[in-house]
């Protein structure tokens, strides 16, 4: 199955993708854990992209859509993946339209701006593997430690308040109009993000066997 997490940055997108593709056995591929990636190591990609993603802008699409494609070639998503985090454009869907892969299912994820703005400020994310928690709604076993693979979590710096509402002005202008498209194509799936995780991860697999 070929899926696309849809919602504004901290909705939640990222922790469901990351159970489903446990349950279903396919990688989830996250636009910004690769860019973060190759910021951490300093490569030419993490170059071009550091100061749109430091200052909660998007990386030009030209650069994300050159990521997708090298990425969806690789052998491990031939049965299927989850896209987290692309496409956030129209651009970048019609990229993904004209790559030739066809999408089965698009999940959107809604939470009001006010309730993203309380959780962002509470995530922190492994400095090794990416994993998302939260100071109060998603702790770790052991305070300040990743329960997957042990690294320090820290604070995105894209995660402060000020970057949040920017990203979320972003989100409404660029990224909110993919609804309308993926909804054309009768592939728009709604779910209300809840409170607790697993009430969301309940009606996400509602929408994927509906
Ligand atoms: P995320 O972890 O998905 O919230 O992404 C963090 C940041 O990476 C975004 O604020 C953008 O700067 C960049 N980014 C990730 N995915 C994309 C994308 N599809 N298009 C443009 N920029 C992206």
């Amino acid at each position: 199955m070929n899926l696309i997490f849809l919602g504004a940055p901290g909705a939640g997108k990222g922790t469901q993708a990351e159970i489903v593709c446990d349950k279903l056995n396919i990688p989830t591929i996250s636009t910004g854990n690769i860019i973060r990636e190759a910021l951490k190591n300093g490569t030419e990609l993490g170059l071009k992209a550091k100061s749109f993603i430091e200052s909660g802008k998007l990386v030009p699409d030209e650069v994300v859509i050159d990521i997708i494609k090298e990425r969806l070639a690789q052998d491990d998503c031939k049965e299927g993946f989850i896209l987290d985090g692309f496409p956030r454009t129209v651009v970048q869907a019609e990229a993904l339209d004209r790559m030739g892969i066809n999408i089965d299912k698009v999940i959107d994820i809604e939470v009001s701006d006010a309730d993203i703005e309380k959780r962002l400020t509470g995530r922190r994310v492994c400095s090794v593997c990416g994993s998302s928690y939260h100071l109060e709604y998603k702790k770790p076993a052991v305070d300040g430690i990743c329960n997957k693979c042990g690294g320090a979590l820290v604070q995105r710096k894209d995660d402060a308040p000020e970057t949040v509402r920017e990203r979320l002005a972003i989100y409404h202008e660029q990224t909110e109009p993919l609804k309308a498209y993926y909804e054309e194509k009768g592939k728009l799936f709604i779910v209300e993000g809840q409170e607790e995780v697993a009430d969301t991860t309940a009606l996400t697999f509602k929408a994927l066997e509906a």
